[in-house]
């Protein structure tokens, strides 16, 4: 097995799931790099800056668990990395459409990458950081989506 896995993603904001997903990938992998993809033409609730606080908060004291991010190509970030391995999570079908076209996407840039797909705990596969923002944005607990720390971030933003 190789030893390290880039999880990329959005993450905005990182709930149980991409939690439940990182936690599984720990089990196969010696190093899990959970990697904030920061597009400047997307636009995010968080900044690339505060997404990679959350995390590392959330994250805490991990030896396994390395958070960084990278701008362009995925490619680019995993040779940085010395690795070929992505981890992605599917929840349902649904995502399995757009998850195809990128990983084929990637090897036809790359063609020593292997992306893993790994499905969370039943309770989360309807979870999406898009639910956990709405829910906040209306008011709602979202303490059974995401770690409370991101629940009294999201507070914040939708105070303004
Ligand atoms: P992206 O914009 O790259 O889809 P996300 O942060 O939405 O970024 O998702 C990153 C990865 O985590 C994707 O592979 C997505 O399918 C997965 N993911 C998101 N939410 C969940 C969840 N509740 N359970 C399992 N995997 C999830």
């Amino acid at each position: 097995m190789k030893r390290t896995a880039v999880y990329p993603g959005s993450f905005d904001p990182i709930t149980f799931g991409h939690l439940d997903i990182i936690k599984r990938a720990c089990v196969m992998f010696e190093r899990v790099i959970v990697a904030i993809v920061h597009n400047p033409n997307k636009s995010t609730l968080f900044s690339l800056n505060e997404r990679l606080d959350m995390i590392r908060n959330v994250i805490g004291e991990n030896p396994q668990v390395q958070v960084g991010s990278f701008e362009g190509l995925l490619v680019d970030f995993l040779m940085q990395n010395n690795t070929g391995v992505v981890v992605r999570g599917l929840r349902a079908v649904s995502d399995m459409e757009y998850e195809f076209q990128m990983a084929h996407a990637n090897r036809e840039l790359l063609k020593d990458i292997e992306t893993i797909f790994l499905m969370p705990s039943e309770e989360y596969t309807y979870l999406s950081s898009s639910i956990v923002k709405e829910i906040a944005r209306l008011g709602g607990d979202t303490k059974k989506f995401a770690p409370e720390s991101v629940g009294a971030l999201l507070k914040k933003k939708f105070k303004k």
